[in-house]
């Protein structure tokens, strides 16, 4: 029997008196959902969730006369957020499908914990752990949680029906706390109801697809889904698992949009589809410039002043984390086949590491000052400057600029 409350001892003192307190206020809540598997699992919390029989209004009314601070964070989905020492607690009333359409649920209030249990998704996110440490397991999710069996609640293909984002969330679990074998009938049921991920929005595909891309076991949860036909339905263009087998294998970091950039055939079209954010959209098109053939000869020369000035102008037009992950793409793809298996890649990489980001020492009121009247002529003198100051390796300091564009305004035809 499990001792739920020896368990809470695995959280911060802080988490463990705010849930103390809102059990004073909320006799009857229950810690819910990830929460109890994790604190099961001996793994770090991320955010503690509470359920409760009472109706929203209610735990509104009953925090706010106990003075903590409450706030109406989802009332139509029944979520109240309990604010203690700045951190959110989110209490939301058991609730009961009325409706699903495979995207939304239209939900009403239950007192019955057990309904409440059945409509989340998997046996390990049904728990529940009540105030006076009682664990309560209504679909075997102890079991399965110890035994690394990610299972859908009841039949999975109506499970998925009801929501397809499941789909996307049984890889995600699995690659966090799968082992052995994965659920046979859970991966049938996905093969069979994949086009239903095309209900999806877009938006919610890429929040789950960009947490299994930064997940752990990302290789091989990445065929699970290649094989049940779910990567040919969310990558227009298609995928390819080698390449992103090849990057994973130099050790690159998981950073999600590398990996969508090894294993998309159409990136582009991708993050275009899946409407990621501008920022996320700039950073694959960046990665997808490729060196020059110029670039990688320096870079096989090794360590160098010639490979430093190469890195520097490079620093000088784009991001540190660019250069990094498109070293990384490089040495994924070039370095099976490469005399050195890829061991230029690592210096350059360390070399690029080491350096400052250069920064152009003038600006546009140094040609103002200089003698230039305001115009798109200004603009055009300091591309110059930066043009030579790039082809001597970003070296020249703001002096030698000046004595530059002295020499370049001289040179003008007046
Ligand atoms: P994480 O640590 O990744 O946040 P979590 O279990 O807290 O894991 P959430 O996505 O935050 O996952 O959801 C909280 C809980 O709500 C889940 O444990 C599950 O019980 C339930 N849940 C969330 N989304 C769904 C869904 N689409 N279908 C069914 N149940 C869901
Ligand atoms: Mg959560």
């Amino acid at each position: 029997m499990t001792d739920g409350l020896a368990l809470l001892g695995q959280l911060p003192p802080q988490s463990q008196a705010a849930i103390r307190l809102l059990w004073q206020i909320l006799p009857d809540a229950r810690l819910v959902g990830g929460v109890v598997r994790d604190l099961l699992a001996n793994r770090p919390i991320t955010d503690v969730d509470m359920a409760t029989p009472q109706p929203p209004e209610a735990v509104l009314h009953a925090l706010q006369q106990a003075g903590v601070r409450a706030v109406p964070t989802g009332l139509e989905h029944g979520t109240v957020t309990a604010v203690i020492d700045a951190a959110p607690y989110e209490i939301t009333t058991l609730r009961r499908d009325e409706e699903t359409d495979g995207r939304h649920a239209r939900v009403s209030w239950t007192a019955d914990w057990q309904e409440d249990a059945q409509r989340r998704d998997f046996t390990i996110n049904a728990l529940s752990l009540d105030r006076a440490g009682g664990l309560h397991d209504y679909f075997g999710g102890q079991a399965d949680l110890a035994a690394g069996h990610v299972r859908f609640v009841g039949d999975a293909v109506l499970r998925i029906q009801e929501d397809a984002l499941r789909i996307l969330r049984y890889f995600r679990f699995q690659a966090r706390y799968g082992r052995g074998q994965p659920d046979g009938s859970a991966l049938q049921a996905i093969s069979s109801q994949v086009a239903l991920l095309r209900g999806l929005s877009v938006e919610r595909i890429w929040s789950e697809l960009k947490r299994i891309l930064a997940g752990p076991q990302v290789v091989e949860t990445l065929h699970l889904m290649e094989q049940a036909g779910v990567l040919a339905e969310i990558m227009p263009g298609g995928a390819s698992l080698a390449r992103l087998e090849r990057l994973v294998a130099t050790g690159a970091p998981r950073d999600p949009l590398l990996l969508l950039v090894a294993l998309a055939h159409q990136p582009r079209q991708v993050v275009q589809r899946l409407k990621v954010s501008r920022a996320e959209s700039d950073f694959v098109q960046a990665l997808l410039r490729c060196f020059t053939q110029e670039e990688k000869k320096l870079f096989a020369q090794g360590a160098g002043e010639a490979l430093d000035d190469a890195l520097r102008v490079l620093l000088s037009e784009e991001p540190r984390q660019v250069l990094l992950g498109r070293l990384w793409l490089a040495e994924g793809d070039d370095a099976p086949v490469m005399a050195d298996g890829g061991a230029s890649f690592r210096t350059v990489r360390a070399c690029l590491e080491a350096l400052e980001t250069p920064e152009f020492p003038l600006a546009g009121r140094d040609v103002l000052a200089a003698g230039l009247p305001a115009g798109p002529q200004v603009g055009h003198m300091l591309g110059q400057v930066r043009q030579w100051w790039r082809a001597g390796g970003c070296r020249a300091g703001r002096v030698a600029c000046l004595a530059q564009l002295a020499a370049v305004l001289h040179a003008q035809p007046h």
